[in-house]
């Protein structure tokens, strides 16, 4: 029997353990705050800003939300970023992405204090997670590693392929599989556009990550016998419903759950894995701004 796992009981484990976080820092007279910015009027990231406040709120977290037109001037942002820096009572933001053309994403990054970047983005904390003392773990990774924990799926020695070598998602998480620690040790391929003969690197593989943002690219042909297989994409396909679409990973789930000896679905995988370990980040932040030991 090919193993579901399920990301949203792992992440609702994840949200009990930092709510007794919150409680400890509540009793030291701290409570977390995550601020999320939004430039312009994407509908995709308005629903993401909106759900990551609706979990700040379920939790317990203080959220706040800052909108800056999507015409403004960079100056606009940055000065939004700069106050959000000086404010105690955030602990921990992040600027939704993608930010208008006439922006840098790179300048946005590199303007947040490093301590309250809770995407892990910034420069000095992609440098730290690098050399094996991250501050904050990106969220998506974190989530991955956390799902390949609650799995009981073992790292050590094992062969994974990442399908994917994006700043958010492959690259960082090929770092932390490589790192020597119990949630490391892992021999590592990454894939992109560009390798040759993808499916002989899948097919060899213990673990397959999939996180290249082609619906459905990898299906059961890729996935060797009994493997392990995370699905990170997110893809929205034209459907036959009500409302026009579906979302689809970027594996084949039924054919790869045939070869599997675990799979993630789309959704209910990842995706609750990378909300949870925000708040984890957040409640981190505040912990370490606070000066306040929480057990996470
Ligand atoms: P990017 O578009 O930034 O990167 C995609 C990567 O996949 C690139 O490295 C690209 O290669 C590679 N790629 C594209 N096509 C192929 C192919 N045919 N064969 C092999 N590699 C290929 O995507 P992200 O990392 O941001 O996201 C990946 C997926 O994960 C998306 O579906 C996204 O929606 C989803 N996602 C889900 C999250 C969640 O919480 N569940 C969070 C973040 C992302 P190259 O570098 O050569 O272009």
């Amino acid at each position: 029997m090919t193993e579901i796992i399920d990301g949203n009981a792992v992440a609702a484990e994840i949200r009990d353990e930092l709510t007794d976080a919150i409680e400890t820092l509540a009793d030291a007279g701290s409570r977390p705050g995550l601020a999320t910015v939004l430039m312009g009027e994407d509908p995709a990231s308005q629903t993401y800003v909106n759900m990551k406040q609706r979990d700040c709120e379920e939790v317990g977290i203080e959220g706040v939300h800052v909108e800056v037109d999507g015409d403004a001037p960079a100056e606009e942002l940055f000065d939004a970023i700069d106050d959000l820096n000086a404010d105690p009572d955030v602990h921990g933001y992040l600027v939704q992405s993608p930010v208008p053309d006439h922006i840098d994403y790179r300048d946005v990054i590199r303007r947040i204090d490093p301590g309250k970047d809770v995407d892990g983005f910034h420069p000095e904390n992609v440098g730290r997670l690098v050399a094996g003392d991250a501050r904050f773990r990106p969220c998506t990774p974190h989530g991955v590693q956390k799902l390949l924990e609650s799995a009981g799926i073992e790292l050590e020695g094992a062969d994974v392929t990442i399908v994917g070598r994006s700043d958010i998602v492959g690259k960082p998480l090929a770092n932390l599989l490589i790192q020597k620690a119990e949630d490391g040790n892992a021999t590592v391929t990454i894939c992109h556009s560009r390798t040759d003969d993808l499916a002989a690197k899948t097919r060899s593989a213990d673990i397959v990550v999939a996180a290249c943002g082609v619906p459905e690219l990898i299906d059961g042909s890729m996935i060797g016998d009994d493997a392990v297989v995370i699905d990170v994409g997110v893809n929205r396909v034209d459907a036959d419903n009500e409302k026009g679409y579906e979302l689809v990973g970027d594996v084949e789930f039924e054919s790869a759950k045939e070869k599997a000896s675990a799979i993630t679905p789309v959704p209910g995988g990842v995706g609750p894995m990378t909300r949870a370990m925000l708040l984890y980040n957040t409640v981190k932040a505040a912990s370490i701004q606070e000066d306040v030991d929480v057990d996470l």
